[in-house]
Order: structure tokens, then sequence, then C-alpha cells
């Protein structure tokens, strides 16, 4: 099978998106770019998480045309495509409709970080993109657009989550890190006024994280 590991590697994601409850049935996708070719790998339009295997995982490349697997690639494509095309950096993409994060996104506003966990993780604010039909080349404008050139993440309005990080492995820890955020900002509301993590400070975190987390480069599991 052509890029067998990639494909493996965004099967097992997407499986593990379901068992953590970040989607229900068929819905979100991720995908990952093929190190060192134009090529993507993406999950499958419509597919059952539970049954899905590493042959339904299909790869295109940065202008939509599939290059191998028989099933049609995820209708939200051309947003997964233009966050390859505009961010270098952006060696994944995972799209969530995470319940919290969601509800959140039907508000249209930008979420505070109030919670150290989301600080390290994402640095400043979460923005949210205005709602445009999903799998539309706008809505991929709107979602990529917000994204700009360094945030990780943003709310896609109505609609649900798109994370970006340089691994599956990042993107996807964001997208779990917004879902617990937007979980614990909701609760604080119903508590009094969340207390908002001053920029510089969120600044710092996200750094250092960046910088000192985990095992060292060959220790990594
Ligand atoms: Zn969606």
């Amino acid at each position: 099978m052509l890029y067998e590991e990639t494909r493996r590697a965004v099967c097992e994601t997407a499986r593990r998106m379901m068992r953590d409850g970040l989607v229900k049935l068929t819905s979100g996708n991720i995908s990952s770019r093929i190190p060192g070719t134009a090529h993507i790998a993406i999950t499958p339009s419509g597919m059952d998480y539970e049954t899905m295997t590493p042959a339904d995982i299909t790869v295109v490349d940065l202008e939509g045309q599939v290059i191998d697997g028989a099933r049609r690639p995820s209708t939200e494509t051309p947003m997964h495509r233009l966050a390859y095309q505009r961010r270098p950096d952006v060696g994944a993409v995972v799209h969530t409709h995470s319940i919290y994060a969601s509800a959140f996104a039907c508000l249209g506003i930008d979420m505070p970080v109030i919670s150290t966990e989301l600080a390290m993780v994402v640095g400043g604010t979460i923005r949210c993109a205005p709602y445009a039909k999903s799998g539309t080349q706008e809505m991929a404008e709107t979602a990529v657009t917000a994204l700009g050139t360094e945030d990780l993440v943003v709310f896609l309005q109505n609609h649900g989550v798109l994370a970006v990080g340089r691994t599956l492995r990042e993107a996807y820890n964001t997208a779990v890190a917004l879902e617990e955020a937007a979980m614990i900002y909701y609760l604080a509301r119903q508590m009094g006024t969340p207390i908002i993590i001053p920029a510089e400070e969120r600044d710092r975190m996200f750094r250092e994280f960046r910088r000192s987390y985990g095992q060292p480069k060959g220790r990594e599991e």
C-alpha cells in the first residue's frame, strides 16, 4: 500500500478521536501530510470509524486529485488542502464536532484562554471563523483565514473545531485540549466570571511547553 505508515497513523488517530468522544458516527475528519511529497492522507467520506482500516484512508494531492485509494475523500477536504497550502509549518489537520467546543462555536465569539493546559498548547485567544456552508471552498477560506499565520486552532461558527499541528499527535492533542478548556470555561461561567490568563504569561507557557515537554528526541513512544 502506498504511504502505509501515514495512512495507518491517520486511521489510528481517527479511531481514537471517536473513542475519546470528540466525534460521533461519521462526523469529523483527519489528515496528515506525507513527508517529502505534495500529497496528504485523509479520512474517507461518511465511513464508520469502528471498521475503518488504513486502506480506507485516501491519498490526494494539494489540488484535490485522488492519488491512491478506493474511497471518496472527506467532504471537508478543501479545508484541509488550504491549511497545508497556506501553512508550510502544518503537518496534520484535525477537525472535530466535540460537544463543548461546538457549543462555544455557536456563540460566534472568540474564547479567551483561562486554563494553563490550553495556554501551553495554543498560547493566545481562540478565534471563531464566520459561518460558511460545510465542505465549500468558502468554508475552507474562512477557516484558514481565521487560523492566520500562526494559530493552531479555531472555532468554526455553528459547526465545530479545526486544529492544526506539526504532527498528528500535536494537532490531535490541541483538539482535545480545546474541548477540555471549553468545558472548563462553561463550568466556570456558571459559577462566576472566569479570570483570563494575562497575555505575557500565556506566551511564556506556550514557548516553554514547546521547548521542554515530553521526552528527549529518540525516546518518544
Ligand atoms: Zn465538520
